[in-house]
């Protein structure tokens, strides 16, 4: 994770299902050690992965962290406002938001529109030059970072005038102090990065989304200004005219026309960086004659859709918002016209090329050898198998990305399992079709199955009715939804054990055969062998009985003798005495 660039992924929350990295228009993510991780020196912070993430693991840079610290020791920036405030904040005039961020601590609000009248006012300047070039227009610094990024040889042709904001920034410097901090707050993720290139010029871009965390932690109940109405004069410096139009597509090309000279239709517009990539590809800027220039904004329909806005107001709502009590000047309006900004070499950065056999050990290693491997299906995330094996090639992404060689691989492993179990197995749509069999259930079956196996291996469409008596258990475990478990039958003389069990309820089942005949002979053995030992050890009860018996008769015959005895004797002294006088004085002892 890193905190540092102004999107970063919260590993613990990313569920890796590649979600961003489809979506990402700048390929600025790859996955490690099974994450979705932002690369900082490509990520152009348009904030597209905040809005796709299903599991909310992308997030935005805090550094509303550093604005309150400044507010706590009584420090009072300026404010610098982006004319789509009035999307975020509907309900209230320009009196009340500035009313509200000024209670907030800060010293003053200005419109970022004054520094867009300014850029206007340069770029008009250059269009009615003679032999000019093709030129992007330097408003939206995700498209800055998305040309340098992917369109190294469009790069040259970015204008090199500030943003609105970096020019305002100049202004507010120009007239309150060179140490007076500037907080920008708009609908912007990709302000941070200018404010990281010119720490000197911008203190901290925030979002509305900010302005509204600030509102809320200071308990501050919005209605309290709800109820200022419009009055002339609630902002810092002059109020913003033609430059409030930039918030919109085609905003900055229209500001164009206050200005004198300015050659009609000589610039296109064009928002969201798909269309902004569509349009460059294929392209080379010496293939445009015509010197055009572009209005290119990152967000589609423009900033008034940017990632940080906070109202529930439709596209549309907002765009006319940004309308509401706007004054556009008559043509000829005279403004100060913006001077260039030199970029940091920092941010000039390109990617690595791999030379074009890295290119091809990169295919292999998912599997593709040939020009039919390469789907181009986009499952990856990139556009073509060529653009996702460059990103291999220089780290950027893994092998686990490509969807059909994880497919592949996958039924491969199934495969090598299914075929090194000594059971059966057979998996069986709702058609009553076989989708996957090894090859110890064909040995089960009759010749002919078993070489339909050998042609076909899988059996793949075979009808298992067809191949086997009691087919019905799978239609049985189809309707109940029940699984069957070790049921016996027979199947062309063996005993078999079958487990019927639910894959995907409803649409498959897979079952296992387990050729039981030989266990079930050896327990015949078993049984006829115990039926033995039990006869045998009946035999011996019997003659033992037998042998106790004749025991028993011969004690009856001797005790009948005695007591014969005794009664003879009965006169001469009792039993005992009989006893007595027959032991031997040794006994006696
Ligand atoms: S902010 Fe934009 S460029 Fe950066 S990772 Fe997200 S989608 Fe990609
Ligand atoms: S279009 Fe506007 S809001 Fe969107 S990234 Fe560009 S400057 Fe920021």
């Amino acid at each position: 994770m890193n905190k540092g660039n102004p999107v970063y992924t919260t590993e613990a929350e990313c569920q890796d299902c590649f979600k961003c990295v489809r979506n990402c228009p700048a390929k600025a993510i790859r996955i490690k050690d099974a994450h979705a991780e932002v690369i900082p020196e490509l990520c152009v912070a348009c904030g597209r992965c905040l809005a796709v993430c299903p599991a909310h693991a992308k997030c935005v840079r805090d550094d509303l962290g550093k604005v309150r610290e400044t507010l706590s020791v009584g420090e009072k920036p300026h404010v610098s406002l982006a004319p789509s405030w009035n999307g975020s904040f509907p309900t209230l005039s320009a009196a009340g938001i500035c009313a509200l961020i000024r209670d907030l601590g800060f010293a003053g609000v200005s419109e970022t529109a004054i520094g867009a009248q300014r850029v206007s006012r340069a770029v008009a300047d250059t269009m009615k030059e003679s032999g000019r070039d093709v030129m992007i227009s330097s408003a939206c610094p995700a498209v800055k970072e998305f040309v340098r990024v992917l369109f190294p040889e469009w790069v040259h042709t970015v204008s090199a005038l500030p943003s609105p904001l970096l020019e305002h920034c100049r202004v507010i410097h120009e007239t309150f102090g060179k140490d007076v901090k500037v907080v920008f707050f708009g609908p912007c993720v990709a302000k941070k990065l200018e404010a990281d290139q010119h720490p000197e010029l911008l203190f901290a871009a925030l979002g509305f989304t900010d302005l509204e965390r600030l509102i809320h932690e200071k308990n501050i109940d919005l209605k309290t200004y709800e109820s200022i109405p419009e009055t002339g004069g609630a902002f810092e410096l002059e109020k913003a005219q033609e430059g409030a139009l930039y918030p919109a597509e085609g905003g900055m090309m229209e500001s164009l026309n206050v200005y004198d000279g300015v050659p009609p239709a000589a610039g296109i517009a064009v928002s969201g960086l798909d269309n902004i990539r569509a349009a460059l590809t294929g392209t080379k800027p010496s293939d445009i004659r015509e010197p055009t220039f572009i209005e290119a904004l990152a967000c589609f329909g423009g900033c008034v859709n940017g990632p940080c806005v906070t109202s529930e107001l439709t596209p549309l709502e907002r765009i006319a918002r940004v309308r509401r009590n706007l004054t556009i000047p008559p043509k000829g309006v005279e403004r100060t016209p913006a001077a260039e900004l030199e970029c940091p070499a920092s941010a000039l950065q390109t990617e690595p090329e791999p030379a074009p056999d890295e290119i091809i050990k990169a295919l292999k290693r998912v599997g593709k050898t040939t020009p039919e491997d390469e789907l181009n299906c986009g499952g990856c995330g990139y556009d073509t198998c060529r653009r996702f094996a460059r990103a291999l090639a220089i780290g950027k992404a893994e092998p686990s990305m490509c969807v059909s060689y994880m497919r592949k691989l996958a039924t491969k492993k199934a495969n090598a399992l299914l075929n090194c179990m000594p059971c059966g197995v057979v998996i069986v749509d709702s058609d009553m079709k076989i989708v996957e069999c090894n090859a110890a259930f064909a040995d089960m079956l009759d010749e002919n199955a078993k070489m339909a196996f050998e042609a076909c291996p899988g059996l793949a469409g075979a009808n298992i009715h067809k191949l086997i008596p009691f087919g019905d258990l799978f239609t049985e475990a189809f309707e109940s939804g029940r699984e069957v478990e070790r049921a016996h039958c027979n199947l062309n003389g063996k005993l078999i054990d079958i487990s019927i069990f639910t894959i995907e309820p409803g649409r498959t089942v897979g079952a296992t055969f387990a050729d039981v005949t030989g266990m079930e002979l050896r327990r015949d053995q078993i049984a006829r062998k115990a039926r033995e030992v039990l006869a045998k050890n009946l035999t011996t009860v019997q003659d033992i009985a037998w042998k106790l018996g004749e025991h028993m008769a011969d004690t009856e015959i001797l005790l009948r003798s005695i007591a014969d005895g005794y009664s003879s004797t009965q006169d001469q002294g009792s039993w005992k005495d009989v006893g007595k006088d027959e032991t031997t004085p040794e006994e006696e002892k």
